[in-house]
C-alpha cells in the first residue's frame, strides 16, 4: 500500500489526528517553482470514505498554477476514499500544467522559426486563432458543405520535441500517430483532422436533415460532436436515437420512446410490426423512421407546441438537477419525466419525484403498501405511482 509520502515527501501530518498535512509538493518538472508550491490540506474528515468538506490553502505560486482548477479539485477532493488518493489526483493534475504552463522564459528563436514555418505550411489564411505568448492556436477546416470546424493546438514549451495537444469538436476522438520529433509536423495533425471530418460528411447531412424536417428537443444547440437527438413524436412522447458515425445510415441500435406511454405504445407496435417495411440504408434515417411509423414527422412549423413538449406537466422542466450533491462524481445527467396519464386524450407527461409528491401531498390520494393511487392533475382520471 502506498502512503501519502510516497507521492509528496516533503507533505507531513501537521496534528495528530491525520486531519492536516502541510508542505511542499515535489514534482520533477516544477523548475524554479520547486521550492514555491506550499500546501496546507486540513479539516480532513476521518470517518467519511470522501475527501469532500476538506480545505486547501496554498502558496502564492500555487495558487496561480491551480487557477481555474478550483472546480476539478473540489470534485477530485470528493472523489477520493483518502489523503493517498488526493495526492495522487493531485499530482497528476499539477504535471499536466506544469507541462503546458506558458514558459516562464521565452523558448528558443528556433521555436518561433519553426512555428512560423509550420504555419506557412498549413496556410496563414487557415489560421483562426493564435495566443500572443504563441503557446496555443486554432485552425480552421471547412469542410465540403461548408462547415466550419476549429482545430485547437496547444504548444507545451518544449514543443516541437514533445507533441502538441490537438482536440476538436468531433463524434470521435481522431486517432492520430504516435509524435516523432522532427519527423511530425502540425500540417500531418491536420490533415489527418480533415480525413476525419470528410469521413464524417454523411453523418452529419443525416442529422441536418433531422435537425431542419423534424422538431428536434435535444441537444438544444448541437454540436458537430452530437450524433444523437431526441425528436418529438407529438402527444407528449419523444424518440431518441444515435446515429454510428461509421455507418449513418444504418437503423440506429436502440430507438427510445420517452414521454406519454399512451402515445408511445402503438408506435413502438408499428416499429415490431412483421409487416413492418425494413430499414432502408438508402435513405435518410428520417425517411426510414417516417416509413416505419407511417406519419410525418412534427416540425416547428406544421405541429402545436402543448402537444410536442415532453416536459414534465407538474414542474415545466425536462430534466430535473442531478440528485447528487455536486462534485460526486462525473457529469450525471438528472431525471427525464417517465410516468404519463394513462388517458389517452390526457397522456401528460411527470418525473416519478413530481407525480409521487404532488400525490402525496393531497389528502385524496390513497397509498397501500409500495403504491400511491390518486388522480391526474389535469384531467381527473386515475393514476398510480410507486411511494418510494
Ligand atoms: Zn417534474
Ligand atoms: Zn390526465
Amino acid at each position: 500500500m502506498i502512503t501519502p509520502a510516497e507521492i509528496f515527501p516533503l507533505m507531513v501530518p501537521a496534528n495528530e489526528d491525520g486531519t492536516a498535512f502541510e508542505g511542499y509538493l515535489t514534482l520533477p518538472n516544477a523548475g524554479s517553482l520547486d521550492t514555491a508550491l506550499w500546501m496546507r490540506l486540513f479539516d480532513v474528515p476521518l470517518w467519511a470514505n470522501t475527501l469532500q468538506g476538506a480545505k486547501l490553502e496554498c502558496s502564492r505560486e500555487l495558487s496561480d498554477l491551480l487557477e481555474g482548477c478550483e472546480d476539478t479539485i473540489e470534485a477530485r477532493l470528493g472523489d477520493s476514499p483518502d489523503v493517498t488518493s488526493f495526492f495522487l489526483e493531485l499530482r497528476n493534475l499539477l504535471d499536466k500544467l506544469l507541462r503546458f504552463r506558458p514558459p516562464l522564459e521565452p523558448p528558443p528563436s528556433t521555436f518561433y522559426t519553426g512555428l512560423i514555418a509550420e504555419i506557412d505550411a498549413v496556410g496563414w489564411d487557415r489560421l483562426a486563432w493564435l495566443c500572443p505568448n504563441l503557446s496555443a492556436l486554432h485552425i480552421r477546416i471547412s469542410d465540403a458543405a461548408g462547415r466550419d470546424h476549429m482545430v485547437k493546438v496547444q504548444l507545451p514549451a518544449a514543443y516541437p520535441e514533445a507533441a502538441p495537444l490537438v482536440s476538436a469538436q468531433l463524434p470521435e476522438q481522431v486517432k492520430l500517430p504516435p509524435w516523432q520529433p522532427g519527423a511530425s509536423s502540425l500540417q500531418d495533425l491536420i490533415r489527418h483532422y480533415e480525413a476525419a471530418i470528410a469521413s464524417l460528411q454523411d453523418l452529419w447531412a443525416c442529422l441536418d436533415d433531422l435537425d431542419r424536417e423534424a422538431w428536434v428537443l435535444e441537444p438544444e444547440k448541437p454540436t458537430p460532436a452530437d450524433a444523437h437527438r431526441r425528436i418529438a413524436l407529438g402527444g407528449h412522447c419523444s424518440l431518441l436515437l444515435e446515429l454510428d458515425p461509421a455507418r449513418p445510415r444504418a437503423r440506429p441500435p436502440d430507438l427510445r420512446f420517452l414521454g406519454s406511454e399512451a402515445a408511445a405504445a402503438p408506435m413502438r407496435t408499428r416499429l415490431r410490426a412483421a409487416d413492418a417495411p425494413p430499414w432502408d440504408p438508402g435513405r435518410l434515417p428520417r425517411e426510414n423512421l417516417e416509413r416505419l411509423l407511417q406519419m410525418k414527422l412534427p416540425t416547428r412549423s406544421t405541429s402545436a407546441q402543448d402537444d410536442i413538449s415532453g416536459d414534465c406537466c407538474i414542474c415545466y422542466a425536462y430534466r430535473l438537477p442531478p440528485a447528487q450533491p455536486p462534485g460526486a462524481g462525473s457529469a450525471t445527467l438528472g431525471e427525464v419525466p417517465d410516468q404519463s396519464c394513462g388517458n389517452p386524450r390526457c397522456a401528460r407527461p411527470f418525473h416519478g419525484r413530481c407525480l409521487r409528491e404532488w400525490l402525496l401531498a393531497l389528502p385524496t390520494s390513497r397509498r397501500s403498501f409500495n403504491t400511491v393511487f390518486g388522480e391526474c392533475p389535469y384531467c381527473s382520471q386515475p393514476i398510480t405511482t410507486t411511494a418510494s
